[in-house]
């Protein structure tokens, strides 16, 4: 099985004319490159794909003389060189993306993501997506069965320029592999862009000296002798070339084959073809995409290979993006001490000990896995604690057990016995007898006044004031929506955002109400083999760690707050104030429309244009400002179509 390595080479560099031929320690770069990749184990064979301008004859001239094959192809269709390139290997089974504006790039991870497209039997392997290696070690290994579907199918110039990002977006056509660095060194720059990144270069390897092939590894040690180096180039931003390219181009066509296919297949087996109502066909409507294949950042990818920005953060735990480095690393460390035990792990305690830090209500903690198990045991542990049956509901989605959706047009067996003991009143209502009742809860989202309203009738009657803090939680505040009020519940829920995806609840509050769940007996009953699944609990002291050392709730109210004056401006446009409004707080900003039809027409003119969104703008920390101009782009799109059957 032969692998070819193509190193993608021209001298007309945009910030660094002429990089790949300036001299580093007496070799020009291109030779660097060409040296790592011929010593890769793994690596067959290495072509220079250079361009058929002019200019690049110099490329093609040191080639010659120095015995490195060379490919010249059209400048504008890098993909188009590779697939010469390649052709004139005829025996390639598998080709090796590299890209010569890499002088240090180390032979043994080009090697390593080799090894691991072999040994996986994906279709695409490569160590920068996620990134965690530096940038300037970039290696990427797909089958040549994969680039002939890129030549044949990839339209897009910006896919013909990159060359591996249709094959990328396709995964589930083309199953992916990432190499993870150890060390998580994503944010070192080692490429050559710019004169500050040659001076870096230049530096590096005065001291490391000629010494081939170098490792990443004497790079980190030299790094660490000397860290002012990194000072050379460190305030260049990252490469957003592709992002910036999409984020201009025209609306592009979608279809979703592969994804209704999918569906027929699902809806066989699988009772709505999904585990959720707000993420099934019911939500979104049988016409749109289904099923995703994979997500990064703050974009997601449904499995016909379609980009989107998500606006839904996977109902909201995605608080800080998919794939977040510094939350998957923790899940990584924990994975090699176990997942689930036989005891309780010190994880616990130490979680427990942050939320009750943070959350102005929790003097005590317990873990679950559902929001919808968390204020269920907080309902349970109400009427244990008072002795009373009665729960009054002030609105809101507080899960699926039989006390919230009794009275619901979803509550097909849920006893009657247990649906009288439930009273749903809309948010804003007045309760003045709260004597027989356990609890009251309420979605702490907004209207402070309401909430302290609350706060004095439970303590007067004696009931327990119970808030749900599933969506709100981690997003509003990093204490919850009752640390922005300024009103402290006696329990509280949460769950989503605090492990940024991975299934984790809490509920929190009183010790002396808490207390119950422990005997004597009789006691409450809240317990469940997964409670303390460590890999979750991991996540969140990593994810809550990250919110709090970035400021990323700052960021979700300043980028919830820009997109929704621009969706404002972009609405009032086109004279559609009346018919769709937005409220809430910034990061969670909701869209209300006068009817469905608006709805559903926004929504698959959002979709189309290729923002996921069901009504309203769940932004991440990871959505970048060329994501909110999609999202942007989206809204004017989406706004004229509604706009147009309005006027029809
Ligand atoms: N409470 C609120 C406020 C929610 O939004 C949700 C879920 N959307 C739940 C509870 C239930 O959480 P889960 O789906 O994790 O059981």
């Amino acid at each position: 099985m032969s692998v070819v390595a193509i190193v993608i080479a021209r001298m007309g560099s945009a910030r660094l004319p002429g990089k790949v031929m300036m001299d580093l320690a007496g070799q020009p770069v291109l030779r660097w490159v060409i040296g790592a990749a011929l010593h890769a184990p793994g690596v067959d064979e290495v072509i220079i794909a250079t361009t058929t301008e002019p200019r690049d004859d110099v490329i093609e001239a040191w080639c010659d003389k120095n015995d490195v094959l060379v490919y010249r192809g059209p400048e504008d269709d890098v993909l188009a060189r590779v697939v010469g390139a390649v052709a004139t290997y005829k025996s390639a089974r598998a080709v090796v993306r590299l890209t010569a504006d890499c002088p240090f790039l180390d032979s043994q991870v080009i090697g390593a993501v080799v090894r691991l497209w072999k040994t996986a039997g994906c279709a695409y392997a490569s160590n920068i997506e996620p990134r965690t290696w530096p940038d300037g070690l970039d290696v990427e290994c797909f089958s040549v069965e994969a680039m002939w579907a890129a030549d044949a199918e990839a339209a897009r110039p910006i896919d013909r320029e990159c060359v591996t990002t249709w094959i990328a977006r396709n995964r589930s056509r083309f199953p992916a592999e990432n190499l993870t660095c150890p060390f998580n060194l994503g944010h070192e720059r080692w490429v050559l862009d710019t004169e500050d990144d040659l001076a870096f270069c230049r530096e590096v390897v005065r001291h490391i000296g000629k010494k081939k092939p170098a490792s990443y590894l004497d790079i980190l040690r030299l790094l660490d002798e000397r860290p002012h180096l990194r000072a050379y180039n460190a305030h260049h931003p990252v490469n957003e070339r592709y992002h910036e390219a999409v984020a201009n181009e025209p609306i592009i066509e979608r279809t979703h084959t592969r994804s209704q296919a999918q569906f027929e297949r699902a809806h066989q087996v699988i009772p709505l073809a999904s585990q959720t109502f707000s993420k099934s066909h019911i939500q979104f409507g049988r016409e749109a995409p289904l099923f995703v294949s994979h997500g990064q950042g703050g974009l997601v990818w449904d499995t016909d290979g379609n980009e989107y920005v998500d606006m839904v953060s996977a109902l909201l735990p995605n608080v800080l993006g998919y794939r977040d480095c510094d939350v998957d690393a923790a899940i990584r460390r924990q994975l090699c001490s176990g997942i689930s035990f036989s005891l309780a792990t010190e994880l616990e305690a130490q979680l427990a000990e942050t939320l009750c830090r943070l959350i102005p209500c929790a003097e005590m903690v317990r873990f679950a896995k559902n929001g919808t198990d968390v204020t269920t045991a907080a309902v349970r542990l109400a009427r244990a604690y008072t002795g009373r049956d009665k729960v009054i509901i002030c609105g809101g989605y507080h899960g699926w057990a039989d006390w919230t959706v009794a009275g619901t047009d979803r509550d097909l067996g849920v006893p009657n016995k247990v649906a009288r003991l439930t009273d749903r009143v809309p948010f804003g209502t007045s309760l003045d007898f709260l004597h027989d009742i356990a609890a009251v809860v309420v979605e702490p989202e907004h209207d402070p006044r309401y909430l302290q309203y609350l706060r004095e009738r439970c303590s007067r009657d004696g009931a327990v004031l119970i808030f749900d803090e599933v969506l709100t939680g981690f997003r509003f505040d990093l204490g919850g929506a009752q640390k922005l009020h300024g009103v402290t519940p006696d329990l509280a829920c949460f769950g989503k955002a605090m492990a940024n995806g991975m299934p984790l609840s809490a509920l929190v509050g009183r010790a002396d109400i808490m207390r119950k769940l422990e005997p004597p007996n009789p006691c409450a009953f809240f317990s469940g083999t997964f409670g303390g699944e460590a890999l979750s609990l991991a996540a969140a002291i990593a994810t809550i760690d990250k919110l709090e050392r970035e400021n990323v709730i700052e960021k979700l109210w300043h980028c919830g707050r820009a997109l929704r004056q621009d969706a404002e401006r972009l609405r009032d446009d086109q004279g559609l104030g009346n018919l769709i409004t937005f409220t809430g707080e910034p990061p969670l900003t909701r869209l209300k429309f006068r009817d469905q039809t608006i709805a559903d027409t926004f929504r698959r003119a959002m979709i189309a244009s290729g923002t996921l969104i069901i009504a309203s703008n769940n932004v991440c920390w990871a959505h970048t400002a060329n994501d909110m101009k999609r999202v942007s782009k989206s809204y004017d799109h989406a706004f004229a179509e509604v706009r147009k059957i309005c006027a029809s």
